[in-house]
Order: C-alpha cells, then sequence, then structure tokens
C-alpha cells in the first residue's frame, strides 16, 4: 500500500459502542492509519453496529451496502451486537470481509493488520456463554465529555431483550484500570465523564469490588470535575450511594436515567423486571428527598425515564396506569420505545403482541407528555444560577452546553 493506509468508523447505537470505536481509531492512529469520514474514499471501513430492534439490523445492512459504493475496492469489518447475533447474515453482504463476535471485538487492531495474509473472509463468531474478555475503552472526540466504559454485559434477562445474547455476562473492568484511564481523560484536558455500560449498576461481578467503591474512586481523580451516571436500574441505586452524595460535596451531578419500562406491575412482571411500580416511585421520591431540599422538589435533578410502549399483552387500560404514574412522577424526560419482536427473546414467542397502529398511538402521547414535563422542568429551573460546561465551537455566535441537571443552555 504505497500511501497512508486509510479507515473510516461508522458506530451505531449505545454510548458504550461510541467510547469503543473512539478508542479502536485512537489505536489505528498510533499505528499510523489516517482516520478519514465514512463518505470518503477509504481503504478500511468498521462498522460496530446495534441491533436492539429490527430496525437498527436494517439500519447496518444499508451502511454496509452504501459503504461498498464509496469504495468497492475497501475492506469492510463488521464488529458489535449484529455481528455477534447474526454473524452470517452480514457475510452474505457484498464487501464484507470481517465480522468478529462480541469474544474478538476487542482485538479488531490485531484482525485488521493481520488481514492481508488471511486471504479472504474472516469471521470470528463467540459462543456468548463464553465471553469473560472485556477490553477499556473511553471516547476522546468530543471537546468536553468522555464515555467511560466501567462494565459490560448483563446477567439479567428481561423477558424483551437480546443484549445477554450480544454482549455476554456481566463483566467489568478493574477500578484501579479506571481510575488509571480517568486519569488519561484529564490529561487531555476533558472534564467531565460519564460512567457507561450496559448494567452499570451491577459493577463487580467479576473484580469482587462495588459500584459504591468506584464511584468514591473516580470522585478523587484531580481534572475531572463532573461525572454523570449514563444509565443504571433502579433497584441499583442504592441509599448508601444516594446518602454519599446527599452528605459530601460529590462531583456526581443531579442527573440519573432509570429505566422504568412500564407503570403496570402485571406487565413488568412479564417483562423479567426486579422491581414493582410502587418500587420504582419510592426510589424516584428517595432521591428527591436526599438530593433536594424543600423548594426545590422537582426541579433539581433531571430523571430521564425509559418506557417501552406496547409490549405483548398490555391493555390500554395498563398503559393508562403507567400514563398516570408518569404524571405523578414528573422525570424531566421520557425516552420511549415502542416494542420490538426480538428472535430468541420469551416476549417474541407470545401471541398477544399489540398492533403497530396501537404502539405509534402510545407513542405519540408520551411524546406529548415529554414535552410538557421537559418544559415545566426547564420553567421551574428559571432565574436560579448554574454552572454550564460549553461543549460546541461557536456557531453563528452561539454555544451551547448543560447545566449539572442536564438543561442545555
Ligand atoms: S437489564 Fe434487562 S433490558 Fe437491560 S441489558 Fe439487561 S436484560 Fe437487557
Amino acid at each position: 500500500m504505497s500511501h497512508q493506509p486509510r479507515i473510516a468508523f461508522v458506530t451505531l447505537g449505545c454510548k458504550l459502542n461510541f467510547s469503543e470505536s473512539s478508542t479502536f481509531a485512537r489505536q489505528f492512529t498510533t499505528a499510523g492509519y489516517q482516520i478519514v469520514r465514512p463518505v470518503d474514499k477509504s481503504d478500511w471501513y468498521v462498522v460496530n453496529t446495534c441491533s436492539v430492534t429490527e430496525h437498527a439490523d436494517k439500519k447496518c445492512r444499508n451502511i454496509i451496502r452504501k459503504l461498498h459504493k464509496i469504495s468497492p475496492e475497501a475492506r469492510i469489518a463488521v464488529v458489535g451486537c449484529y455481528a455477534q447475533l447474526k454473524p452470517t447474515e452480514i457475510l452474505e453482504i457484498e464487501g464484507v470481509d470481517i465480522v468478529l463476535g462480541a469474544g474478538r471485538k476487542g482485538d479488531l487492531f490485531e484482525v485488521i493488520s493481520s488481514y492481508e495474509e488471511a486471504r479472504g473472509q474472516v469471521t470470528c463468531p463467540s459462543a456468548i456463554e463464553e465471553v469473560h474478555e472485556i477490553f477499556p475503552a473511553y471516547s476522546s472526540g468530543e471537546r468536553t465529555r468522555s464515555f467511560l466504559k466501567v462494565q459490560d454485559g448483563c446477567d439479567y434477562r428481561c423477558s424483551y431483550c437480546t443484549v445477554p445474547l450480544a454482549r455476554g455476562g456481566s463483566r467489568n473492568l478493574p477500578i484501579a484500570t479506571l481510575v488509571a484511564q480517568a486519569r488519561e481523560i484529564a490529561a487531555k484536558g476533558l472534564c467531565e465523564i460519564v460512567l457507561t455500560g450496559v448494567n452499570i449498576g451491577d459493577f463487580g461481578r467479576t473484580t469482587g469490588e462495588s459500584f459504591f467503591d468506584l464511584l468514591k474512586a473516580l470522585n478523587d481523580v484531580e481534572g475531572i470535575a463532573r461525572y454523570r451516571i449514563s444509565s443504571i436500574e433502579p433497584n441499583l441505586l442504592t441509599r448508601e450511594i444516594l446518602e454519599w452524595m446527599a452528605s459530601a460535596p460529590t462531583k456526581f451531578l443531579p442527573h440519573f436515567h432509570i429505566p422504568l419500562q412500564s407503570g403496570c406491575d402485571r406487565t413488568l412482571n412479564a417483562m423479567h423486571r426486579r422491581y414493582t411500580a410502587q418500587m420504582f416511585e419510592d426510589k424516584i421520591a428517595l432521591v428527591r428527598e436526599l438530593l433536594e431540599c424543600p423548594e426545590e422538589r422537582g426541579s433539581r435533578v433531571f430523571f430521564g425515564i425509559d418506557v417501552i410502549v406496547g409490549f405483548p399483552g398490555e391493555s390500554e387500560e395498563d398503559f393508562e396506569t403507567t400514563y398516570r404514574l408518569l404524571e405523578r412522577v414528573k422525570p424531566a424526560f421520557l425516552h420511549i420505545f415502542p416494542y420490538s419482536r426480538r428472535p430468541g427473546t420469551p416476549a417474541a414467542e407470545r401471541a398477544d403482541q399489540v398492533q403497530e397502529s396501537v404502539k405509534t398511538e402510545r407513542v405519540a402521547r408520551l411524546e406529548q407528555l415529554s414535552d410538557r414535563l421537559h418544559a415545566a422542568f426547564c420553567l421551574a429551573n428559571k432565574g436560579r444560577e448554574a454552572e454550564v460546561l460549553f461543549e460546541s465551537a461557536n456557531k453563528g455566535g452561539m454555544m451551547f452546553g448543560y447545566t449539572d441537571n442536564y438543561i442545555r443552555i
């Protein structure tokens, strides 16, 4: 190859994928590759895939075809959840050279570096139950914030979810490694870290350490001003952690992304979730009691809540129960997902699937509710003085950033 080798990355899905792609890009840059944009001609394309819905799979296939059109002679490597779940389907797409399963994802650089000798397609499927590897990763493409991978995989078995099938069992990096990475991030001038993973509250499974230990250790890292917890199961956000956040000034921000999925106990049970609607509501009340002073009640802590609509068997009454709970809890934002039937999950086998038109209507109702709740949350903060970490470059005389409680300024 006469010219400097070029490589481009396309990343789909979650923050975890972004932290991993950014880490790959640093590895290839160090090895002398030029990182180019996916729209540019390249020698290699890497697609880091997501498979959370049928639509996500389709999107990956379309992107692979598009890249092959841009540079028909380029090599294409496909990694990520879709690559783990459906490697053969991907290998049938013209132009694909490498498909790596979850167990070999971390070896991408080595596999690509030795590809020329391989002569022909390389597939490294992984038996997911045998995947125990976890490779360190953090994102560094942005100006101010970094997504730090602290945990991977999940031992829960929610009946609608393929993530454990795609990413394997819960495992984590040692706290010492993560503290060293946080220092590396600080040395790059980034001052906010978002802890990311699949089920981060379950941190410690493979090292015997605890999520609380991790938070305390990271809190002492110099140069990092703010931490956000990307998403945490309600049952894993413990009173101990909240009392610590309330007792001393910590760098952990009053911003929680917590999955509810449904406000109806019958549905939660069918989803194999590990809490009831009342336990969820009590947890939100506890967070507010500990992290908000009385006059701030409901306006200080930003709650982003995940909700699935149209889970099999969800009646109109069940949906209304969820809607009423959200009206009572008044989170600042809703992440709304129409249920997606995923092969290999128990919920996909159920006969009482909800019609797409009903899902669409329920999504629309929750989107309106979310807009109303978000506007109310921002207004409740009007007049308050807040520290904002400006993120974007000056565009037309405007810059944007977020307050500690995730209001965009
Ligand atoms: S907690 Fe449930 S929904 Fe979340 S990744 Fe694990 S199995 Fe999936």
